[in-house]
């Protein structure tokens, strides 16, 4: 192993599209692989969801969806965050599904259509109540309309109805069962003036494991095809048949003994309480790990493995490092530190490091950055 790497395993990624997929049956699954696949790397993870089952791959970017394409990967890709004067042309000439919000974004996209010669496969999306994007429901039969006007020219098939949930990580929220009920009032809008769709989609995470209802024809899971919970104060991975991908890795840079009441890292944010051993990892907030991991007087560090015991960040995590108090733990340079990965292996969670950071799983994970190396492991796919 290099000074630190990302490592991702594939066949968890692979199965837990395939748990997913059992859920949500006979909903076919999108796999969203947006943000570089949560951290996870956009190509062999988009790869080992399909083998897991995938038949939709989602991204937010058009760039994302084309960098998907330029690899080769195949099967249905949907994009859905856009901006006036968006690659419409290069989506559609490289069979992307694309969405449409407003009546401009249908306007654009009928434009490339025009332009290219090639039919937009469109989804129309409702702001059933998330206030993020998708239409007002007093502009959706305007948007419904121009969309069929472009389907009637043939440059538009309008292949998906869709919606976001805002709270679907808290089961039983009032919000969820009024997003349901006008997601369905908006699609049976929609298919009364003519639009006949492949999909309607809902469902994230979350709503994949505990909202049957609102599956529909297909579920757009992100963070757990990474094998991490979207109800972590309901149920770990483990207990809804999921495994964790991503573990973060790295060698000891540094072992060292220090006495009593030594300062460690900037602003002496800790001071050690006696003599103690002082560990050196070299991954900082530049790597990915937040800086609000750091430990001191204020509250303990995010959690650490380190030969077989847990220990906790001291002090500030740097740009490029941080240090962990080992006690007087039998540490030497290039012991192997766990930051996180799997429970079933004794190792701290991501959501360990949420809890330690006030964040949820998701950011931890989605912002390893690319200095660090991914390493592929169970890719034979
Ligand atoms: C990110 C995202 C998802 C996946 O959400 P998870 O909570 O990670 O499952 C699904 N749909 C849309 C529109 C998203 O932006």
């Amino acid at each position: 192993m290099p000074h630190a790497e990302v490592r991702v395993d594939l066949a968890a990624i692979r199965d837990n599209v395939a748990e997913l997929a059992v859920r949500a049956a006979p909903a076919q699954v999108m796999a969203v692989v947006k943000g570089d696949a949560y951290g996870h790397g956009l190509v062999p993870s988009a790869r080992a969801a399909q083998a897991g089952g995938a038949a939709w791959l989602g991204t937010a970017t058009l760039a994302e969806a084309l960098a998907l394409r330029a690899a080769g990967v195949g099967g249905r890709v949907m994009a859905w965050l856009s901006a006036p004067g968006e690659r419409w042309a290069d989506a559609l000439a490289a069979d992307v599904d694309v969405s449409a919000s407003a009546p401009w974004v249908v306007a654009e996209i009928a434009a490339a259509a025009r332009e290219t010669g090639r039919t937009a496969r469109l989804h129309l999306k409702a702001d059933t109540g998330m206030g993020r994007s998708g239409s007002p429901l007093a502009d959706w039969p305007t948007l419904v309309d121009d969309a069929l006007k472009a389907r009637a020219e043939g440059l538009v098939e309008v292949v998906g109805l869709w919606s976001h949930l805002a709270c679907a990580d808290e089961p039983g929220h009032a919000a969820n069962a009024q997003q349901l009920a006008a997601f369905r009032d908006a699609a049976a809008l929609a298919e009364s003036r003519g639009v006949r769709p492949e999909v309607r989609h809902l469902a994230n995470s979350a709503a994949t494991l505990t909202m049957r209802d609102a599956h529909f024809d297909l579920v757009r899971p992100g963070l757990a095809t990474y094998g991490l919970s979207p109800v972590p104060q309901q149920a770990a991975p483990g207990d809804v048949g999921l495994r964790p991908a991503m573990s973060v890795r790295a060698r000891l840079a540094l072992v060292k003994r220090v006495p009593a009441g030594h300062g460690v890292s900037y602003g002496h944010l800790y001071v050690t309480d006696r003599e103690s051993t002082l560990g050196l990892v070299p991954l900082g907030y530049a790597d990915g790990v937040p800086r609000h991991a750091s430990g001191g007087s204020a509250g303990p560090g995010a959690p650490v493995l380190i030969g077989g015991v847990t220990r906790r960040i001291a002090g500030r995590v740097c740009m490029d490092q941080f240090v962990v108090d080992l006690r007087d733990d039998d540490a030497r340079a290039g012991d192997e530190v766990v930051l996180f990965g799997d429970a079933a292996a004794g190792e701290p969670t991501a959501q360990d490091w949420a809890d330690a950071c006030g964040t949820i799983s998701y950011e931890i994970v989605a912002r390893f950055a690319p200095r660090l190396p991914r390493v592929y492991v169970n890719g034979e796919l």
